[in-house]
């Protein structure tokens, strides 16, 4: 056979997939001269609500941002503390630090890699204000016994929502144990555009309010402006989004299907730990990430993919606390060490994952592993 090469993303197969509903939506866009706050945003915002059965959704610039936003709109500021972990996207913490906030950082789990509730509340003291859970690679984090704890304290909840869209928790949806739910919509993710965008979705109406005047210069009267900044959702990004939200069920099944592929071919790989999906969820792999057993076996393991036409990448390599010059002067603190979240960065690969995956390419890289693995000692 001659060598095949299996890309780690799928934009383009996906935009031919669905090129008429995109093009219609961005013509209606064009031809209605209002690219920015027009009726495509507020159609898009109504069906992103709809689609998480809350009241609210504001469109914003990006992921990050809509997570900063929150935060402004909780009032979380300097002296506040935020709750999360170090094995996620810079974002994460970045947007608390934007906030002004100081990031408190516990372990993650073992097995899911989201945050371990157990260590949460080590980590609590007078000044923290809010628990800030990732969903990562697509699976729910334990949002009820992250709830309960917030209540027992007093604390917000916000969910960083940027890699799981459609997902399920464990006899719970996404927005039902929080404050709000941040999303981003670059292009990587699993709902998303030709370029950047974001959202917030909430069903409290001052979080609301706020957000959506932060957004757009402090103003929602013509002329009259407070406190805010320029952070929209473009009017042609939400017509993408609105013609991409029809499919994201159908496309979450696919993702779910080219996992199940790769669980159940690589099952006798005794060099890689697989994901692991927690009861009753429905896991809708941002992301398939396997973990080599030693730390020494990943980066070899991701050269040979690489060089063997198998685009793996990592995410994320370098937790947040070992990023050169971390923390940058801003404030923050470990709480009980992180040497789960440290094996998680130090071993994990990212395998080819996206809806328009073939069953050749999913079995091309099962291979490709299998032989490596029988090469290991
Ligand atoms: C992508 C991502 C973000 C940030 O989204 P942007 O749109 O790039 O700003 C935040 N958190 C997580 C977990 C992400 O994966």
């Amino acid at each position: 056979m001659s060598q095949m090469t299996v890309p780690f993303y799928g934009h383009v197969r996906q935009y031919h997939n669905i090129k008429a509903e995109i093009d219609k939506n961005l013509q209606e866009v064009l031809e209605s001269g209002q690219y920015v706050m027009g009726p495509m945003l507020k159609r898009f915002e109504k069906e992103f609500a709809d689609f998480h059965g809350m009241k609210h959704c504001i469109g914003v610039g990006n992921g990050t941002d809509a997570l900063w936003l929150t935060f402004m709109a909780l009032g979380i500021g300097p002296g506040d503390e935020c709750i999360t972990t170090v094995n996620t996207f810079f974002a994460t913490a970045e947007a608390i630090w934007i906030a002004g906030a100081t990031a408190v950082f516990v372990d993650s789990d073992p097995r899911t890699n989201n945050i371990d509730p157990s260590k949460i509340e080590a980590a609590i003291t007078g000044k923290t204000k809010c628990l800030v859970s990732v969903h990562l690679y697509g699976q729910c984090a334990d949002m009820k016994a992250i709830r309960q704890i917030a209540d027992k304290h007093n604390l917000f909840v916000v969910e960083d929502n940027a890699q799981a869209i459609c997902a399920r928790g464990n006899g719970f949806e996404i927005g039902e144990l929080s404050d709000a739910v941040c999303t981003s919509f670059i292009i990587q993710k699993n709902l998303g555009t030709f370029g950047d965008g974001g959202a917030v979705v909430t069903n409290n109406a001052e979080i609301d309010r706020k957000v959506r005047k932060f957004r757009n210069h402090g103003s929602d009267k013509r002329s009259v402006h407070s406190y805010g900044f320029n952070s929209r959702l473009d009017d042609l990004h939400a017509g993408v989004l609105s013609a991409k939200l029809k499919h994201i069920k159908e496309w979450s099944d696919l993702r779910r299907k080219w996992a199940a592929r790769y669980s159940a071919g690589l099952a006798g790989a005794k060099n890689l730990t697989l994901p692991y999906e927690a009861p009753g969820n429905y896991h809708v792999y941002h992301l398939y990430v396997i973990e080599t057993s030693r730390a020494e076996q990943r980066d070899p393991l991701l050269d040979y993919l690489n060089n063997n036409g198998i685009d793996a990448k990592c995410h994320y390599p370098i937790a947040i606390h070992q990023q050169e010059g971390y923390p940058w002067g801003k404030q923050a603190r470990i709480v009980g060490g992180v040497p789960n979240s440290e094996r998680n960065a130090a071993c994990c690969i990212s395998l080819p994952m996206f809806p328009e995956l073939t069953e050749q390419e999913v079995d091309c890289t099962i291979d490709k592993l299998l032989d490596w693995d029988k090469a290991q000692s």
